[in-house]
């Protein structure tokens, strides 16, 4: 693979990624995503030219507004670097076609409801609506899977963690997992059908439940505190988009001692 075309694909995801932070911010206050232009959310300086670099300008201004000198969070370059690093991941896997394409629209959506769910602990619906429309309209254009395995997707993804809500109402009578959680899961439904949405559920648990129990290890957490569930969802999905098969696999071959076909 030529190397310009995997910087492209970084610079790209540095640049979303921005994009992403205004949204991250933006999006639970209920303000417009694209007007006004960027500015410092402490002192309201307009930003232009070098202060929009992403990763770079902060690190040239040590993480401080260029004007009144407010620390800016460290949020700000870890999402645009880890969205540049995720398109990278995932066109040095899959090449530059339709698949990459769906592949970075749905991690787009998790990066953006992931950050907003540890910081607010909130998916917000019109996060969610908008993602899902993305998801709609790459099915039935044929850029991804079939509507029919679209919709069982999103219906196996919003059912289980709803299962889940239920059990541990009946069991605990609480609330075990978030309302939020459930219809991001039904987005990635949406966008990878029901087989890898099923995987990217059961990644999603594991990457939660280990680090649950690191915390609870380390007596960071008791067991009734809430860590927000997003952020697996997205570990999770991603995992499954990558390794699918090789998981599958491995996972036969350890609970079956084969793997069939
Ligand atoms: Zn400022």
């Amino acid at each position: 693979m030529e190397t310009w075309f995997l910087v492209t694909v970084f610079i790209t995801g540095l640049l979303m990624g921005s994009f992403f932070n205004v949204c991250i911010y933006r999006i639970p206050k209920k303000e417009s995503i694209v007007s006004p232009a960027s500015h410092c959310t402490t002192c309201n300086a307009k930003l232009n030219g070098p202060d929009l670099i992403p990763v770079l300008s902060y690190l040239c201004l040590r993480g401080r507004c260029r004007y009144c000198h407010a620390k800016i969070s460290v949020r700000y370059p870890l999402v645009e670097l880890l969205t540049g690093s995720v398109y990278l991941a995932l066109a040095v896997r899959f090449g530059m076609g339709k698949t990459f394409v769906t592949y970075a629209v749905l991690c787009s959506f998790l990066i953006i409801a992931a950050a907003i769910d540890m910081e607010y602990q909130i998916i917000p619906d019109g996060l969610i609506l908008t993602g899902g429309l993305f998801g709609i309209l790459l099915s039935l254009t044929g850029w991804t899977v079939s509507w029919q395995n679209s919709l069982s997707g999103m219906l196996l993804g919003g059912g289980v963690p709803l299962l889940i809500r239920f059990l541990f109402w009946m069991i605990r009578h609480k609330e075990g997992m978030g309302g939020g959680d459930g219809k991001l899961m039904g987005l990635v439904g949406l966008f990878l059908g029901w087989k890898q949405t099923a995987l990217s559920i059961l990644l999603s648990i594991y990457a939660g439940g280990l680090f649950g129990g690191i915390l609870l290890l380390l007596h960071r957490k008791k067991c009734d505190d809430a860590i927000p569930f997003a952020p697996f969802i997205a570990i999770g999905t991603f995992l499954s988009i990558l390794y699918r098969r090789d998981l599958i696999r491995w996972y036969f071959q350890i609970f079956f001692g084969r793997y069939p076909g």
